[in-house]
């Protein structure tokens, strides 16, 4: 086990899905013996406001069943039983469909549920308090290794692999000494500043506005993707009769139609959203999210690593960015806890090379690939939609590939932690 003694063994910046959900795996992991801090000044605040729902697929369920979340959420999850994607311009009277999926990975198990941010959250932090975590609502300022205290080096320059712990400072108090500091403070990741790590990465020039409707037919549990000129629109199904909507617009015709009035924005909404489950009845609160993709040059400094969005963000196109961070969270506990039972420090190098080699790559392979289906998909060229088009076709016809798709969009393929694959550790 490892030993606190007068030091905490790992503040985690940041109680988003990322950070409260590593919390708790280490402390359900390791016991009593290992303290973990999260601190966040948005702690129970960041996600009231937001409309925001998300698709967790299938092994982030089973993390979450694994971790005793999911059973409190689960009356507000929606399972997605089957998805349709078209491929048309807005006002096509008729959106031919190019693909289908009938959702399940395994039987009665399917490859998605929806369930909007706010209950998630709350189940996480409820359980984080359950198993002992120490939730601080404050923001993590600054952090220094226990020999820079004693000299000038700046972050980048400092001697690799000899601290024994970082001295982290709390706005509202510090310094911690701590064997193991997890940036999942978010895409704007000002830890990941502070240690001097790069980002590679553009913008989209896009934005997603998000919105949840109410409608008067029941949607049967069916995602529907429209693949429009301008980036997709998809409608994805709540409890009861309500669907998610996140509508993709370049910036500027973004930023126009969030400044709609309210008659104005329903009439737009009904263009895209067409009639297929009946009228819109009510329209919630709007948000516009400005969309880019990064993927950080490390996932790693000295007694630091990033998880969740504060390493990578990528488009929302495939539903995808919170399921690749539960990733990184499900393999760096998995490596934490492994080297705890053999007495290793969780912050030795060693230790945080073996979650960067487990997730950069694929991290990159799933950033490329949803940049590429952006790309292919978010474009007015009639013959590259011809091309598109005979491709969904072709992957509509062949169900081995088709089936292979849901297990990879499930999050059920590659080297799969723990965790994910519903095993505690
Ligand atoms: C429109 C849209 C739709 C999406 N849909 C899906 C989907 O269907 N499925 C999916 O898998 N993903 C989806 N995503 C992506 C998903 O929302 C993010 O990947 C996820 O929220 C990232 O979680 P996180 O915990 O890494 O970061 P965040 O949720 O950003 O949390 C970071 C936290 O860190 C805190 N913080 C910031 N600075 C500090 C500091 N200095 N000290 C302490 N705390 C700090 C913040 O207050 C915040 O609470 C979508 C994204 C968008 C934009």
């Amino acid at each position: 086990m490892i030993r606190g003694d007068s030091q905490l063994d790992v503040v985690v910046a940041g109680g988003g899905f990322a950070g409260l959900t590593l919390a708790i795996a280490l402390r359900q992991g390791l016991g009593p013996s290992v303290s973990v801090i999260v601190a966040d000044p948005m702690l129970g605040r960041s996600y009231v406001d937001d409309e925001r729902a998300s698709a967790i697929v299938a092994a982030a369920r089973r993390l979450f069943e694994a971790l005793g979340v999911w059973q409190s959420v689960a009356a507000e999850a929606q399972p997605i039983l089957d998805m349709v994607v078209t491929d048309s311009r807005v006002d096509d009277a008729v959106r031919p469909v190019f693909l289908t999926f009938a959702g399940e990975v395994e039987p009665g198990e399917p490859f998605a549920h929806m369930i909007e941010n706010r209950h998630l959250v709350a189940a996480l932090e409820a359980k984080a308090r359950e198993v002992g975590v120490d939730l601080r609502a404050t923001a993590v300022t600054r952090f220094s290794t226990d020999q820079a205290a004693n000299s000038d080096h700046p972050p980048g320059a400092m001697p690799k692999g000899s601290a024994q712990h970082l001295n982290v400072e709390l706005a509202d108090g510090g310094p911690i000494a701590t064997r193991l500091l997890v940036a999942a403070d978010g895409a704007r990741s000002s830890i990941r500043e502070l240690a001097g790590i790069a980002v590679h990465g553009w913008d989209y020039g896009q934005s997603a506005i998000v919105t949840n409707v109410g409608h008067e037919r029941d949607h049967e549990g069916r995602a529907v993707e429209h693949f429009l000129p301008a980036g997709p629109f998809a409608i994805l199904p709540l409890k009861g009769r309500r669907s998610s909507i996140v509508w993709t617009e370049r910036t500027a015709d973004a930023e126009r139609i969030m400044a709609l009035p309210d008659d104005s924005f329903h009439a737009e909404l009904e263009q895209r959203f067409k009639l297929h489950l009946g009228e819109i009845t009510t329209v919630g609160a709007r948000r516009a999210h400005p969309l880019g993709f990064f993927v950080a040059r490390s996932f790693l400094a000295e007694r630091l690593a990033l998880v969740g969005d504060a390493a990578h963000l990528i488009h929302p196109i495939a539903g995808q960015g919170l399921n690749m961070g539960l990733r990184d969270v499900a393999a760096l506990a998995e490596v934490i806890v492994d080297a705890a039972r053999l007495g290793l420090d969780p912050g030795a190098e060693t230790v945080l090379e073996r979650y960067q080699r487990w997730r950069r790559f694929d991290t990159m392979a799933m950033g490329l690939a949803t940049d590429g289906l952006n790309r292919l998909f978010s474009n007015r060229s009639t013959g590259l939609r011809f091309m598109r088009d005979i491709g969904l076709g072709l992957v509509d016809r062949v169900p081995n590939l088709k089936r292979l798709f849901i297990r990879e969009a499930a999050g059920l393929v590659g080297d799969v932690p723990k965790l994910l694959r519903g095993k505690s550790l």
